[in-house]
């Protein structure tokens, strides 16, 4: 498989090359050059595979060439072993057709585990070949951070090191990486904000001397295995509803627009999706531009769902590639178009985006009531980001007699504020995490100085 840039002027690569290089470097994201299809009847008779060996018969063409298949079936085995689930992604209901896709099973209790545990794996393979190594560099405002540092710690070509504001995340979102003590992880706090923490990450990106000849990589969400290993779990929950035979719907907490980008790919590989909702916070950009086709740039807003604060939904490109007939060109003018404070698709690609997608904006308010009474009617107790994606759902819901199932992208045990504030008791760590507290944390403490986080890094190496 062939991977083009969004952009149009960069060179296709190989899976391997796109692996590594995350980012184009004409500033375009990465996608294949063809999907495969697959008929009613092909994916009819997946029904009775395991997670893993669905997730090869998915995943596999967009490999293939670069990854023997043998390789790649014992990563994915090793990279969903850590679930504490033997469905891996199990499936809850919680009304009349309404089901709730719980991708929280990882070792880090969010569903970026199930993208950042193939990730790592991949990335070794591909370096050890090469011989050569590569150095993560990432900044996370608390959820990220574990579970890059879960996916890359048994990676004995990637060391990683991870920034996050100090005194600025939870204890336990802290403890999720600073307790996880391998001799390729370095956790530094910064003395600043998660702005601050970014910026170094991205000057360093840009200036990489100070590492002596070693070359930075990223696992950021516009990393396009992220997004091939998320489109899995579309078909695995839509088969155990009766999908090909009917058709199914999706709502998705969407921030960076990754994983709901791996949904609408489902879609176009054959799964018969009838709607795809994105659901937003306060932070609302998608819901803006599908709704009334307004990409304006607002100011940054805390909210209960911290994990979908943002203001710029960087993966969105790879469907406004689609929405400008794949042409690089126009995606490369619309950038410089935005960038001269335009802020409103043509006419025709708005029309894409909308037939596609449905949209809706939860506040924190309504996000607590949400946990409240779905907890007083069923006993389930939902975390702040998956009460937002059952609201949109139940709000765009066309047929209900399509099962509409939500993504549930976070396990409540980590965000007790809504869960406090929706008048709920947090619930007790899982049990692979019940000693969390207790176990041992390594992280260095530096100033707010980039040259000072630079001179860290180089002499760790
Ligand atoms: C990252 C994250 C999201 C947003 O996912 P995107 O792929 O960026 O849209 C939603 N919920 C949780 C809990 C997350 O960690």
């Amino acid at each position: 498989m062939k991977y083009i840039s969004t952009r149009g002027k960069a060179p296709a690569l190989s899976f391997g090359d796109v692996l590594l290089a995350g980012l184009a470097n004409d500033g375009g994201l990465y996608v294949p050059e063809t999907l495969p299809h697959y008929s009613k009847e092909e994916i009819a008779s997946w029904a009775d595979l395991s997670y893993q060996a669905l997730a090869f018969k998915i995943m596999w063409p967009f490999v293939e060439g670069d990854i023997p298949a043998d390789a790649f079936k014992k990563m994915i085995d090793e990279a969903y072993a850590g679930f504490n689930h033997s469905s891996i992604a199990p499936m809850v209901q919680v009304g009349n057709n309404e089901w709730i896709l719980e991708l929280f099973r990882g070792p880090t209790l969010a569903f970026k585990d199930f993208a950042l545990q193939l990730l790592g794996r991949l990335m070794d393979y591909v370096l050890s070949e090469r011989k050569e190594k590569l150095v993560i560099l990432g900044a996370t405002s608390g959820d990220t951070g574990s579970a890059a540092i879960e996916g890359c710690r048994h990676s004995e070509h990637l060391d990683i090191f991870i920034l996050h504001p100090y005194q600025r995340v939870s204890e336990v979102q802290r403890r999720q990486m600073t307790t996880v003590i391998d001799d390729n992880v370095f956790n530094i706090a910064v003395k600043g904000n998660f702005d601050d923490c970014q910026g170094m990450v991205k000057s360093s990106f840009a200036d990489q001397s100070f590492l002596n000849g070693a070359k930075l990589g990223a696992v950021n969400s516009i990393n396009w295995a992220r997004i091939m290993a998320q489109i899995v779990y579309y078909f695995s929950s839509a088969l155990s509803v009766g999908a090909p035979h009917r058709k199914v719907s999706f709502s998705v907490p969407t921030g960076n627009f990754g994983d709901i980008f791996a949904g609408y790919l489902a879609k176009k590989m054959g799964l018969p999706i009838d709607q795809l909702v994105v659901a937003t916070n306060k932070n609302d950009i998608l819901h803006r531009v599908i709704s009334e086709n307004d990409m304006s740039r607002q100011s940054l807003n805390v909210t209960l769902s911290p994990s979908m604060d943002i203001m710029v939904s960087s993966n969105f490109e790879r469907l406004l590639f689609d929405a400008h007939g794949r042409d690089g060109a126009e995606i490369d003018d619309l950038m410089a178009r935005f960038n001269n404070g335009d802020v409103s698709l043509k006419d025709q690609a708005w029309s894409f985006v909308k037939d596609n997608f449905d949209s809706y904006k939860v506040d924190d308010e309504k996000t607590c009531d949400v946990i409240a009474d779905v907890f007083a009617k069923t006993q389930y107790l939902l975390d702040p980001h998956t009460a937002i994606g059952l609201e949109a759902a139940r709000h765009c819901w066309k047929d209900k007699s399509v099962p509409m199932i939500t993504l549930a992208t976070a396990h409540p045990v980590k965000f007790p504020e809504a869960v406090e504030k929706a008048g709920c008791d947090t619930p007790a760590l899982p049990e692979h995490m019940k000693d969390l507290f207790e176990r041992e944390e390594s992280y260095a403490v530096l100033e707010n100085s980039l040259s000072d986080v630079q001179a860290f890094v180089a002499a760790k190496l």
